[in-house]
This record gives C-alpha cells, sequence and structure tokens, in this order.
C-alpha cells in the first residue's frame, strides 16, 4: 500500500511515478484556480496493487510504502496539501480505513473450522 507525501509534487514536474503505475491509479490533481496547472499527484487505493514502481521511480523520495493497516493513518495526516485534505480528507481517509480494516481482517488468526 503507498500513500503520496505531497510537498515535492507541488515544487516539481516530473511525474515518474504517473508513467510508471501498472494500472494507472496515480492521477494528476489540478489545481484549483488554474485546473490546467496539476499541483500534485494522488493515489486511488481502492486500484493500487502495492506494486511499489511508483515509490522506486520517485527522484523525490516523495511516496513511501507504508503497512496496509496503517494507511488510513498516513492518510489522515499527509493526504495532500491543507486545503485539498479539508476539501477531501473525509472521503480519502473513508476509503483509506475500509481498506485497512480489511488488511487487519485477513491478517486477523483464522478460527479452526468447525467439526
Ligand atoms: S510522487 Fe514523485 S514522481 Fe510522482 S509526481 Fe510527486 S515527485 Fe513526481
Ligand atoms: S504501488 Fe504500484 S499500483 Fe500502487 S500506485 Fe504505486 S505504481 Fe501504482
Amino acid at each position: 500500500m503507498t500513500y503520496v507525501i505531497c510537498q515535492p509534487c507541488i515544487t516539481v514536474k516530473d511525474k515518474s511515478c504517473v508513467d510508471v503505475c501498472p494500472v494507472d491509479c496515480i492521477y494528476k490533481v489540478p489545481g484549483e484556480e488554474l485546473p490546467s496547472l496539476q499541483t500534485f499527484v494522488d493515489i486511488d487505493l481502492e486500484r493500487c496493487i502495492g506494486c511499489a514502481l511508483c515509490e522506486r521511480w520517485c527522484p523525490w523520495d516523495a511516496i513511501d510504502m507504508v503497512p496496509s493497516v496503517e494507511i488510513a493513518t498516513h492518510v489522515a495526516n499527509k493526504g495532500g496539501p491543507a486545503e485539498y485534505l479539508e476539501k477531501n480528507g473525509e472521503r480519502l481517509v473513508a476509503v483509506a480505513q475500509g481498506l485497512a480494516d480489511l488488511a487487519a481482517e485477513q491478517q486477523a488468526p483464522k478460527k479452526p473450522a468447525a467439526t
């Protein structure tokens, strides 16, 4: 599972992560005032397959892989610039929390089958 530390994306034009993602789940977030000026990228967590190619190719170390069960906390803390989070934070964290819950469920020890 991944998330983007957004600051470097605001200041650089490189979009290597968008190009290498095999499932096209990294998207450019359009600028508020000038939509043609994208300001940073975000990741559609529901489609991410966790391949880590984006993390490997980002020249600015802006992407970190984090354990799936912790993803909601990371999204809440670093999911984008403050004004973006203000408008989208609830939705982004809800998606991340759903995935974290699923990961926790999958990691929980399985009950022995009833005989
Ligand atoms: S995450 Fe890295 S490669 Fe992707 S846009 Fe931001 S700085 Fe560029
Ligand atoms: S980990 Fe892989 S699938 Fe997920 S956003 Fe990065 S490149 Fe795309």
